[in-house]
């Protein structure tokens, strides 16, 4: 049975065709942006419906998109960089144009249950997803049902405060895990302590640090050891059996952030918390969130 899902970004929308074992099929991308509306977005997914259904029918729509889930599953809400959003019943409205089932979840919602539908499901009962990119998000899959905290998700786990007296946050706090860890900061604080190379993208980093560049190397592990301190307050609160670490940030230095974590997860955890735990890479790259909104789309959560 095939589903679509569509991935809302702050300037894409990336639709996706996907078989009942998370392969994409085809693809369909169309523009966002700040001003997007209701409206046209509405627009946007029924052209994607149309174009990947003309050789091939989909039994059911997921849309993913930023923000918190209304509690009504009609749409999201408090979505910063995508306002236009608020408020609309993107779901009945989809639904009526469409004559499909469609479901609405958070982005991240969708990419964890992606992960635990097509991979990571074996042996796993608590699946924590972090993602790593402009900020850092987190969803939670415990036996095969989203864990919803807060907002219809887990809440905002990239502000959880790893330094009171640490730099402002665009939430208004200090401190928090994004201002340390996510991509922008440690690209920030590569180019502040390499004031001799050119540090534009994380990918200079990374390209530093594989030149033998001790200080980018530093940079990495600090930003990993960020990560791992996030990571240990979060098992203390939700044991995770198994952790995935995906996004863009975790693409282009994984390599060097994951190990920096673990030993810090390793230095602090209480033992019998990460007992049997494992963390690994996220499998399902770029299209974890179509891909999982399609599988969520068939769970009528
Ligand atoms: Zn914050």
């Amino acid at each position: 049975m095939n589903r679509i899902g569509i991935d809302v970004g702050g300037t894409t929308a990336k639709a996706a065709l996907v078989d009942s074992e998370g392969r994409v099929l085809a693809r369909h991308n169309f523009p966002t942006g700040y001003h997007l509306t209701g409206e046209s977005l509405l627009a946007g997914c029924v052209e994607a419906v149309h174009r990947l259904t003309r050789d091939s029918a989909a039994a059911s729509l997921g849309i993913a998109a930023p923000g918190f889930r209304r509690a009504d599953g009609e749409g999201v809400e408090n979505v910063s960089n995508l306002p236009g959003l608020d408020d609309f019943p993107i779901r009945t409205r989809c639904r009526e144009a469409l004559g499909l089932p469609v479901v609405v979840d958070n982005d991240a919602n969708a990419a964890a249950y992606g992960e635990w539908a097509f991979g990571a499901r074996a042996g796993c009962r608590r699946l924590l997803v972090m993602t790593l990119g402009t900020g850092i998000g987190g969803a939670m899959v415990v036996d095969g049902a989203l864990l919803r905290i807060s907002g219809g998700c887990l809440g905002d786990p990239g502000h959880l405060i790893l330094d009171p007296d640490g730099p402002r946050c665009a939430c208004g706090g200090r401190g928090c895990a994004e201002t340390l860890a996510a991509v922008p900061a440690i690209v920030r604080a590569a180019a502040a302590a390499m004031p001799e190379r050119a540090i534009h993208s994380l990918a200079d980093v990374t390209a530093a640090a594989r030149n033998g560049d001790p200080k980018a190397t530093e940079v990495l592990a600090s930003a990993g050891r960020r990560l791992g301190t996030l990571l240990t307050s979060l098992i203390h609160v939700l044991t995770p059996d198994r952790i995935l670490l995906g996004g863009g940030g975790m693409d282009a230095a994984g390599h060097y952030l994951i190990p920096a974590a673990k030993q810090a997860i390793a230095d602090c955890v209480q033992p019998f918390l990460a007992a049997g735990l494992t963390i690994d890479r996220a499998a399902l790259g770029n299209d974890a969130g179509a891909v999982g909104a399609a599988a969520l789309s068939s769970t009528n959560s």
